[in-house]
């Protein structure tokens, strides 16, 4: 069954493809060869799978080529009709001429985007929140020349600001729209109807200004476009690779509550006392082998507070280690904090206490795995079982998932919510590598 804004699609096909000229000749941004296929046949194919029934490709240049391969890529069961502007109406603009058919909520998105998308979650998120839309949502690594985007705690938009500055309230690293969203359609009445106008440029961050409810999905899946030489490569690169097809390439893992047993609410002072939860190493050792990197990220202010010597924190995470490689599980990085805030106690390490920029919910020593593990920072995911970690992906800008173990996120430390939820590390690293898709339908 399908449900809410998966059952219908709008694909926007009007762009000129300008940059892509040399590369393409004539060819429409939407039938560019990805691994072999033409672009739009593997998004028919995706939305397809994940139950979209009605499929309106607006076009504008070379329509009728559109049209034509339209017809012949969709797959049973999927209607797709192409409409051609006769003059350009701009991305928001197009809306109109297929305004008396959308349904109340549908997913837009551009004609020269590849999506390797979980496109459940991302319609029953979006489903969830309600509003004029959901708008998904990369860390940017070029805030300089793209719209940025910020979050509050709950996802939703609070500031939308063109290219070239921070949008106030993005605290930390800047999010850019990736150009795919889930809509309703009440977004049209704010569409002008007698000139052109772009949606991602225009309207929507007027919706914003307004205070119109839209909310942002922030994500480590694959959606990237093709819209220059560099990128198109990338991106062909990627699908041949499979690694387009993994949900993330770095997991940021928490420790205690995600791979290590608390015992009374206490992490672990000494080897002896590190245990596993169930599943653990399995789930990271899912992540090895898929060629998702590992980082372990992990506050351990007990070294400030003296309870345990740094030596015992590096014996602490060689046995954490040695558990996991007895079943054939690593991590490619273990960054710890072994600060504590406050300065006011006597007891523990002056050294190590006050602030410092590693601590979560501070994004250290996620800059950091980012750096030496050389990923790009949209593909990067944050695991945790408690509120500081979900704090900790708001502020860095990226996805994260609450698993039910541990804390189970249900302490209110920080008002951050998480994007995704899994019921422990086994199955958020299943879903990441893309192994619960069978079970999935
Ligand atoms: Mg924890
Ligand atoms: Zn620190």
């Amino acid at each position: 069954m399908t449900r809410g804004a998966l059952a219908q699609a709008v694909v926007l096909c009007g762009g000129l493809g300008t940059r892509l000229r040399d590369a393409l000749g004539d060819v429409p941004k939407a039938l560019v060869p990805i691994a072999g296929r033409p672009l739009l046949e593997h998004l028919l194919l995706s939305l397809g799978r994940a139950g979209t029934r009605e499929v309106l490709l607006l076009a504008g240049h070379r329509g009728e080529r559109v049209a034509t391969a339209a017809r012949a890529l969709a797959p049973a069961g999927l209607r797709v009709e192409t409409l051609v502007e006769a003059v350009p109406l701009g991305t928001a603009g197009a809306l109109h001429l297929v305004a008396a058919r959308l349904a109340p909520r549908f997913l837009l998105l551009f004609g020269d985007v590849y999506a390797a998308l979980d496109w459940r979650r991302f319609a029953s998120h979006a489903g969830a929140r309600g509003g004029l839309g959901t708008v998904l949502l990369h860390r940017t690594d070029h805030p300089e020349d793209c719209d940025t985007v910020a979050l509050d705690d709950a996802h939703r938009v609070v500031g939308w600001s063109r290219r070239g500055a921070l949008p106030a309230g993005a605290g930390g690293a800047a999010l850019g729209n990736a150009a795919l969203a889930v809509l309703h359609r009440d977004v049209l009445d704010y569409v002008p109807r007698e000139r052109p106008s772009d949606l991602y440029g225009e309207v929507l961050p007027a919706l914003v200004d307004a205070g119109a409810a839209l909310h942002g999905y922030t994500t480590s899946e694959y959606v990237r476009d093709v819209g220059t030489p560099a990128r198109l490569a990338e991106v062909d690169a990627d699908v041949r690779s499979g690694r387009a097809r993994l949900r993330a390439e770095l997991a940021l893992l928490d420790r205690d509550g995600v791979l290590a047993v608390e015992r009374d609410g206490r992490p672990a002072l000494r080897p002896a006392e590190v245990r596993l939860l169930p599943r653990a190493a399995r789930a990271v050792r899912t992540l090895n082998e898929a060629g998702i990197r590992t980082a372990l990220v992990t506050n351990q202010a007990a070294v400030a507070r003296g309870l345990m010597s740094p030596a015992d924190l590096e014996a602490v995470h060689a046995r954490l280690a040695a558990l996991l490689a007895a079943e054939g599980a690593h991590l490619d990085l273990v960054l710890a904090c072994p600060h504590h805030p406050e300065t006011h106690h006597a007891e523990g390490v002056p050294a190590l206490r006050g602030p410092c920029a590693c601590r979560k919910p501070r994004t250290g020593m996620v800059e950091r795995a980012l750096a030496e593990l050389g990923v790009r920072p949209w593909r990067a995911v944050v695991v945790g079982d408690a509120t500081v970690d979900l704090a900790l992906a708001r502020r860095a800008g990226l996805a994260s998932i609450a698993v039910a173990t541990g804390k189970g996120a249900t302490d209110r430390a920080f008002p951050a919510r998480p994007v995704w939820r899994s019921a422990d590390v086994d199955a958020a690293a299943r879903w990441l590598t893309g192994q619960d898709e069978d079970a999935d339908r």
